[in-house]
């Protein structure tokens, strides 16, 4: 009995009754590849026969569920194109309409298959959902199939094909339950289940597929979620532990001359709050061991000049320091600011930018490696093989979310254990923070510098244009400066830049003959992009029309409003990210937002949202309710597991508990090697540090 599997994460799918090879294929596609796996695809909803309800007994605008074959399938082609599929369940018909993607659902019913729809029931010729939610059923005589509570499974037409319909991985996670249900281990030890009168683990997947009653849903949901949250926050403890023990960061201890002329030629006193941080992480870089911060606040809260300040400290005690942006833009005008700030003191800074020629790039690489450059200030291109430091010290990464973990790891690899403070452009709702950055300290800051106007923001439909170009003129005329964004996606990268172009044409020969305007967008060379930005700077142009290229750090005090077309297509950060662009000067601020007539629900409450609040933090938790955390955070650019089961919108209070479990086990047993750890310590090696992470516990 050698070769017995000890763990159903490691015996293959494809014997699982019912699976076989051409299945697992299919299952293999989407990421399913062992028993675990199966057991770990977990109904997306669950119908409770109890509540479904008889076409016969149907009432206007209620919201039900209903359950019947169907007889009609239907493509109307006028006055709007739409597909109707009709429903039967022996007391009457129920229409199905679709207004969207008509040609894909027309292919995903058929007639005589059993259906449940949900949504709220509407009255046009007879009763009718528009767009419900729905499941293609399948009901059989099966016993299986016969309870109380019908759990549904997502499919696809592609798995319907392969046999894998809701019911067909009904059938086979039945078979993979009885097999090998035994053989489910417990993973969290018993202090733990007690603590929260956790399900245990084979209960779990039991009820979680074939529950009873309604109300037991709960239990196995609330146990999966905590299990899953607390193994990734005892990933995030043992990252941040070993980031901090044994190894040597570079002790920065030194502070004195430069930083006292660097304050001297800072126009203004910092706040509160950038004060705070500093302390902070002038805490960390003292200590001897490497600095792990993310450093938070809304855009225009002052980041940069903090950041400055450390690395000031640490060119002071001999170090490098490299800063990296995700764009040119907002490299180089960190570039121009660092070195105003910087005249007439010994500090020699460079710019490394892909658009930097190739002679002058390899004289930087060589100041880099001579240790005569003390900060480089630039893109990803710092982060290239050939770039190499005497003495790299600090690794500063601005706007954080755009890099993935290798960048980001790249360069911190080119220092030995550098002190790292990476710094998010827009704040991140708590729960997101403390999963995605767990490993990371964080500092806040949480005040505006003083004198800021809070920008007026206002939602406008196209028909009132003329009105806002009137504005427009007005502020112009004043010799304000004034941003028009359009939206540019990468699918329609050609189109939008057309919609760009064509406008900016219209707005400066019809509209605005008077004043000057440019355009800018992404596709331009850095220097064309430069001289426009500049000219904008200076006055020299009034009305800067650009695609969303500049939705990043670029700083222009004169510019007073803020024009979003199609803002119904941009994200709730994004916006306030553009929204950010203006109300930097004293000057009152304007953000305005236009869109078509008609526009969706979802943009509908973005728009709200943006005319309620000017508070980054708000709106941050905000654009995650409305996305969910899949969307607003690829978790895979974070080299982390993806979260299954919680919800980080709703999950607060368990992302709490337990991350305050995980770093108290790890704090009291780093190398989980306690008996009572056991459990913890092989499903954690086996699931976790064998997939994500370097890190080992010997
Ligand atoms: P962000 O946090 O979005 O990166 P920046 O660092 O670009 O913000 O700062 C935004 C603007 O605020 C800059 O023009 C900067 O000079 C200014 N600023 C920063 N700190 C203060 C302060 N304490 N008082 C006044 N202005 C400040
Ligand atoms: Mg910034």
């Amino acid at each position: 009995m050698a070769n017995i599997p000890k763990s159903i994460g490691a015996i293959d799918v494809q014997y699982v009754k019912g699976v076989g090879s051409a299945r697992a294929e299919q299952l293999k596609n989407i990421g399913i590849q062992t028993v675990q796996d199966l057991l770990n695809y977990i109904p997306r909803r669950y119908l409770d026969r109890s509540t479904i309800h008889k076409i016969s007994q149907l009432s206007i605008n209620s919201e039900t569920t209903v359950v019947g074959r169907v007889v009609k399938i239907k493509k109307i082609p006028r006055p709007r194109q739409r597909l109707i599929v009709t429903i039967y369940d022996k007391t009457g018909l129920l229409d199905g309409v679709w207004f969207n993607q008509v040609d894909y659902f027309a292919k995903v019913f058929e007639v005589d298959q059993e259906v449940a729809y949900s949504g709220k029931i509407g009255f046009y010729k007879g009763w009718q959902m528009i767009h419900p939610d729905f499941d293609i059923i399948e009901e059989s005589k099966d016993q299986l199939h016969t309870g109380q509570i019908i759990p549904l499974y997502p499919s696809s037409e592609q798995l319907r094909t392969r046999g894998l319909s809701s019911r067909g991985f009904r059938r086979i996670i039945h078979h993979a339950l009885e097999k090998y249900g035994t053989m489910i281990q417990e993973n969290l030890p018993a202090f733990l289940i007690e603590k929260y009168k956790l399900m245990s683990r084979p209960e779990t997947y039991h009820a979680i597929h074939f529950p009873k009653k309604m109300e037991e849903i709960n239990q196995p949901m609330r146990r999966l979620k905590y299990e899953e949250l607390f193994y990734m926050q005892l990933l995030m403890a043992l990252r941040h532990y070993t980031q901090r023990s044994g190894i040597q960061g570079a002790p920065m201890t030194t502070t004195g001359v430069i930083i006292q002329k660097v304050y001297q030629k800072i126009p203004y006193e910092l706040t509160g709050a950038q004060r705070r941080v500093l302390k902070e992480m002038y805490n960390d870089i003292k200590s001897g061991h490497p600095m792990n911060r993310l450093l938070q606040g809304d855009v225009g809260s002052g980041k940069t000049v903090v950041a400055l300040i450390i690395a000031l400290i640490a060119i002071e005690n001999g170090y490098q320091t490299a800063l990296m942006a995700p764009t040119e833009i907002l490299a180089e005008q960190h570039y121009i600011n660092i070195r105003n700030l910087l005249r007439d003191i010994p500090v020699s800074i460079q710019l490394l930018i892909g658009s930097v020629k190739n002679q002058q790039k390899k004289k930087i690489h060589d100041t880099l490696k001579s240790g005569e450059t003390n900060l480089v200030i630039g893109t990803h291109a710092l982060v290239q093989e050939t770039v190499e430091f005497k003495k790299l010290g600090l690794v500063i990464i601005d706007e954080q979310h755009r890099f993935g973990v290798v960048q980001r790891g790249e360069l911190i690899g080119k220092g030995l254990n550098p002190h790292v403070l990476v710094m998010t452009a827009t704040p991140i709702p708590r729960t997101l923070a403390m999963t995605f950055y767990g490993d990371l300290d964080t500092s806040v800051i949480d005040e505006m510098p003083p004198g800021r106007k809070s920008i007026s923001t206002v939602w406008r439909k196209e028909n009132k244009l003329t009105q806002v170009y009137n504005f427009i003129r007005e502020r112009a005329d004043a010799g304000e400066r004034v941003y028009v964004v359009y939206p540019l996606v990468e699918e329609s990268e050609k189109m939008d830049l057309k919609a760009a172009t064509e406008s900016y044409q219209f707005l400066q020969n019809k509209i605005f003959p008077e004043f000057n305007l440019a355009l800018i967008h992404g596709r331009m060379r850095q220097d064309e992009k430069e001289t426009a930005m500049k000219k904008f700077k200076k006055g020299e142009i009034s009305i800067l029309v650009s695609t969303s290229v500049i939705e990043v750090g670029v700083d222009v005090p004169e510019a007073t409003i803020m024009l979003i077309e199609h803002a119904e297509r941009f994200g709730l950060s994004q916006l306030h990210q553009l929204r950010g662009r203006v109300g930097r000067g004293l000057k009152k601020s304007y953000c305005i937002m236009i869109t078509p007539e008609e526009v969706n629900e979802i943009a509908v409450q973005r728009l709200r949202m943006m005319e309620k609040t000017n508070d980054g933090f708000l709106i941050a938790e905000e654009d995650l309710r409305l996305r969910g955390s899949g969307e607003f955070f690829g978790t895979r650019q974070h080299g982390l597991p993806d979260l299954k089961y919680a919800d980080l919108v709703n999950d607060l209070k368990i992302v709490e508990v337990a991350r305050k479990d995980a770093f108290e086990i790890i704090a009291n047993d780093p190398q989980v090697r306690l008996e009572n750890h056991q459990l913890i310590r092989e499903y954690f090696q086996e699931n976790y540090l064998a997939k994500y992470e370097t890190i080992r516990i010997s």
